[in-house]
């Protein structure tokens, strides 16, 4: 009977050393394998070149590296790059590659489909399957890290967990890849670069806070009502907007950061004068950013963007009230690579 293998990326650098330790090797060995493993990324035991044969057999039969496999590579016309990456289970999730001038930022997910109900979202009408692993996590990085340097010349400067799923219902594991990708014995990236999007939830945002996480928050609000945010967003009936409100104070008088919003504005939903009131009192008990981000439509056609008069409304309200603004356009969209429209189509 075979036995199960475990994933060797589930070990930490002390339990690998102990490993060798205990097959009467030295620990040291245990530093080659966990620097092949993370820093260099290895697919497998045979590449693990300054091990020994033997060696590499013995890893082949206790262990297994659950790597991703890109399968599948789209390019936008805009640059945009979206990747459907295959899991060991032989699940899909999707990251995306956003180029600009001078970044280029990952978008990477953090759970197989999602278990919120966001209306206009496309990715909730995936059910969610499972957590990524760290490991899981860590790989789409590398992956489009890879892609950076080779299709413009630089490596990857951001990261935004904004592709399928809720990070905070899967932090152990967000958190444990966000260490890997920050560590000298990771990716080495400043933690200053990376921003972890949720839709709020109030008792993991305060944990964050009780944790001094160095990466950024960002909250995708859509609306400062709470009647109208449940009918777009299901589970702020279980979340309100009075909780998510305090746990950001917390969060703020924790860190000191300033927290951004993620919104878009819809027809007859939310373009409304007394929308963006209410938004702005919300935002005003720390410093704020706004990102206006635009519809991304999907299939079944329930939503739509408002006009850029109200999106102009928004924006002037909002800076008149101090509160920082900018309105993005979407990237990838004719591959279906923007915010809200993973789903696994292809
Ligand atoms: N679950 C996390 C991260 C994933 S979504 C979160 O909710 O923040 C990333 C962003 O895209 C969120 O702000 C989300 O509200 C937004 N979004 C979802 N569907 C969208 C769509 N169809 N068009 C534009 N933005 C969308």
């Amino acid at each position: 009977m075979e036995i199960s293998k475990k994933d060797i990326r589930a070990l930490t650098k002390e339990q690998l050393r102990q490993f060798f330790v205990e097959q009467g090797d030295k620990a040291f060995r245990g530093n080659q394998v966990y620097e092949w493993l993370w820093q260099k990324s290895a697919y497998d035991f045979e590449a693990m070149t300054n091990i020994s044969k033997e060696t590499r057999k013995m890893l082949e039969d206790n262990f297994v590296i659950n790597h991703i496999r890109v399968d599948q590579m789209q390019r936008s016309s805009d640059g945009t790059i979206k990747n459907a990456v295959r899991l060991h289970d032989g699940l899909i999730v999707e990251s995306v590659l956003i180029p600009t001038e001078t970044r280029t930022t990952a978008c990477v997910s953090s759970q197989v489909g999602c278990s919120l109900d966001c209306r206009f979202c496309a990715t909730s009408r995936l059910k969610r399957m499972r957590n990524l692993n760290p490991d899981e996590i860590y790989d789409q990085v590398v992956a489009i890290d890879n892609e950076s340097r080779l299709y413009f010349d630089r490596p990857l400067s951001n990261i935004v967990f904004m592709g399928m799923g809720e990070p905070l219902m899967n932090y152990n594991n967000v958190l444990k890849a966000i260490d890997k990708i920050t560590s000298s014995e990771g990716l080495g990236m400043s933690p200053k670069r990376i921003v972890v999007s949720t839709s709020g939830v109030p008792k993991m945002i305060r944990k964050m806070a009780d944790e001094e996480v160095k990466f950024g928050l960002a909250v995708s609000l859509h609306s400062a009502i709470d009647e109208v945010r449940t009918s777009i967003m299901p589970f702020n009936a279980k979340f309100p907007l009075k909780d998510l409100r305090e746990a950001l104070e917390y969060w703020y008088s924790k860190t000191k950061n300033r927290i951004t919003y993620e919104y878009v504005v819809w027809k007859g939903i939310n373009d409304t004068q007394e929308a963006v009131d209410a938004l702005v009192k919300f935002c005003k008990f720390a410093p704020s950013k706004v990102n206006i981000i635009e519809y991304n439509p999907i299939d079944d056609g329930e939503f739509q963007q408002a006009s850029n008069n109200a999106v102009t409304m928004y924006q002037k309200t909002l800076e008149r009230n101090g509160i920082t603004v900018t309105v993005r356009r979407s990237r990838g969209k004719d591959i279906d690579a923007a915010c809200g429209q993973l789903a696994n189509k292809s």
